[in-house]
């Protein structure tokens, strides 16, 4: 662990996926039964050592060179084709895709142990990596099998790319306002696409020798909005009897849009059909696009929480690191002495409060990720019985992931900086990159706002609250009685108080609605989706330190307390602040909690008052 250098939190990740969530269980399950233990064991090692020695050793080189585009096509940074082509040829593309098409079939809950290192490491490169494996489960799951057969192995085996073809000049969060028109073709069984499709991550690269564009179009004669949309997969080139790239597609790179962070990434504005030549093919059927891409967004919903998953735990490596060798000033309870030894910095209590905030944060929504993670392995493939369980769960907990590590993980950056002081605003450290790279989370797949909405007005309502039901008797299980020591036994009353307010301010937010209108009851929408981020992260954190006191206890034995212990020995240190952590989080970070409450029950309602003029 250095100060410059991305490196994976390994030991982390192993307490949650083998000591917290025990994923060794999910060989039980029909779906993974030919992996063992050891297959999962060695998956996330390499997968680590993969994203430390090639992955995240050229995403400096991303930010200062980015991407180019030269006579209609995209050039990537230097090493970056190359470290494409390891990538996929070591299958890390296609990890928990269909061993059938060519993927590892790996649970979810596994690989999000090496994806987070892919999205820290590298996120410019893992945006391709991450679309071209959605864009080809898309196709697995609603494809003809002629589709199938011509698609999907290419694309998981990272062959071919793919793209999610959705936002337009004119509809961004409102996809349902999409004018990208599909008019079919007298033969062929093809459809003619027409239309410019906006921000298209990977929409043209040099790493693969076609890119498969999943493009939302409205075919002819459809609905307006959003049930008249269609999917269509439309490749760079069509392909000819042998199934290989031939002539070009009529899809013309415009632009790239040069952005504040994940430079790397090409960001791409597409015209489908400049010369009424642009071939799509129907997925499944007319008007099925937003359910599909439903489908798909969900997912990638959940991928961009690990993004700020990544890029949080990097910070906090490296602002840890850094706070351990930078000295500077004299530790307080020195007074004025100014023979006093110099401190590393470290020692200064804000540079401790920021450090065990980065940490709290970080670690929160790692047990809120990989625990959403868990249930979907559990809602698709475990016992038919406790199905709908798991899926109330990662239907009400996706929207508040992908906020929570959006947020976080930007938040974790920025503070990272802080510790760094004047250094962390220098691009010498990859602080000030992992910043600008994190804020992307926060609007893509959904901005912050969107997600909120989708919380408070569908998920917090769906089926008269049942998935609020379903999440409140989940964390149920969480008592003080359970705890050994008096720190964890404080913060578990303090987090049921925190569960408390939570219900009171689902429950205003309820009779605002009927009283007042929908206005007033989303008007706080974002800060409820944090508050029930704070309780979830809290939530396993705690859960872990129960866990964490019960592993602590033997490593006590012959020390004087168990911080004399972690003093001495690395075990006893992570356990042991497993349990301040989780301590920190519940009584520094939750109580903005209280705040939420507070603004849901002012009943005040300025914002929407205010003239907004310029
Ligand atoms: C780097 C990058 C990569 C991207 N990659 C892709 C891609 O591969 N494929 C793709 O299709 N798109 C992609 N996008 C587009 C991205 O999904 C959109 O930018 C995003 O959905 C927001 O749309 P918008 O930019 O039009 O903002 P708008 O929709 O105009 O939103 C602007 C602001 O208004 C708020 N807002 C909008 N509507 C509402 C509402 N109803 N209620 C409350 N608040 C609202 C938003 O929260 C936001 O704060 C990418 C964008 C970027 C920047």
């Amino acid at each position: 662990m250095n100060s410059t250098q991305y490196s994976m939190d390994r030991r982390d990740i192993q307490f949650v996926q083998k000591e917290f969530l025990r994923v060794e269980q999910l060989t039980q399950l029909p779906q993974f039964k030919d992996f063992s233990p050891q297959d999962f064991d060695l998956t996330v090692e390499e997968g680590a050592t993969f994203v430390e020695q090639v992955w995240a050793p050229i995403n400096k080189i991303g930010d200062e060179q980015g991407t180019v585009l030269k006579d209609g096509k995209v050039m990537s940074p230097k090493g970056f084709k190359e470290a494409w082509k390891k990538c996929t040829e070591a299958g890390w593309l296609g990890i928990t895709a269909e061993p059938e098409f060519g993927g590892q079939g790996l649970p979810l809950s596994v690989a999000v142990g090496v994806l987070e290192g892919f999205y820290g490491g590298n996120p410019a490169l893992y945006v391709t990596t991450m679309l071209t494996a959605g864009a080809a489960g898309l196709i697995t799951s609603f494809g003809s099998a002629e589709q199938k057969a011509k698609f999907c192995e290419k694309m998981i085996t990272g062959r071919w790319g793919g793209t999610m073809c959705l936002s337009e000049p004119n509809a961004g969060s409102a996809v349902g306002d999409i004018a990208t028109s599909a008019v079919k073709a007298k033969s062929g069984g093809h459809y003619l696409l027409k239309g410019s499709k906006c921000w298209i991550s990977g929409g043209d690269h040099d790493f693969t020798d076609n890119i498969v564009h999943l493009v939302l179009a409205r075919a002819q004669g459809a609905p307006s909005g959003p049930k008249g949309i269609s999917l269509f997969i439309v490749p760079k080139f069509r392909l000819n009897a042998k199934g290989e790239p031939a002539e070009p597609n009529d899809v013309t790179t415009v632009r790239l849009e040069h952005k504040l962070g994940i430079k790397a990434s090409p960001t791409c504005v597409l015209e489908f059909g400049a010369q009424d030549d642009c071939h799509g093919y129907l997925l499944e059927g007319e008007n099925l696009g937003m359910t599909q891409m439903f489908k798909l967004m969900n997912e990638a919903r959940f991928t961009v929480s690990y993004q700020g998953l990544g890029a949080a735990s990097g910070a906090y490596r490296n602002a840890l690191a850094f706070a351990q060798e930078r000295v500077q000033g004299i530790p307080i309870q020195h007074g004025k002495d100014r023979a006093a030894k110099r401190t590393p910095i470290v020692e200064h209590p804000d540079v401790r409060n920021m450090l065990l905030t980065m940490k709290a944060l970080t670690e929160g929504i790692r047990g809120l990720i990989y625990s959403l993670a868990f249930y979907t392995d559990m809602a698709r493939h475990g016992p038919e019985e406790t199905r709908q369980r798991y899926q109330d769960l990662v239907e009400i907990l996706t929207p508040i992931a992908k906020n929570a590590g959006a947020d976080q993980g930007f938040e974790v950056t920025r503070l990272g900086i802080q510790v760094l002081g004047g250094v962390g605003f220098t691009e010498e450290f990859p602080l000030a990159q992992a910043m600008r790279d994190a804020k992307i989370a926060s609007i893509y797949e959904g901005t912050t706002g969107i997600q909120a909405l989708d919380l408070v007005t569908r998920k917090l309502t769906m089926r008269k609250g049942e998935l609020f039901g379903a999440l409140l008797k989940e964390i149920g299980d969480l008592r003080p009685e359970l705890a050994k020591g008096e720190g964890t036994r404080a913060a578990i009353h303090e987090w049921q108080d925190a569960v408390g307010k939570l219900k009171l301010t689902v429950h205003s937010l309820k009779q605002l609605g009927e009283e007042l209108g929908p206005r007033e009851a989303v008007l706080h929408a974002t800060d409820v989706c944090v508050f029930f981020g704070d309780v979830m992260s809290s939530y396993y954190l705690l859960k872990m330190a129960l866990l964490a006191e019960t592993k602590l206890e033997p490593l006590v034995n012959g020390h004087k307390n168990a911080r004399a212990a972690a003093l001495q020995s690395p075990e006893a240190r992570f356990y042991f602040n497993k349990v301040k952590t989780a301590e920190h989080y519940v009584f520094e970070i939750l109580p903005r909690g209280r705040a939420v409450v507070a603004k849901v029950q002012s009943r005040s309602f300025a914002a929407l008052d205010a003239v907004l003029e310029a």
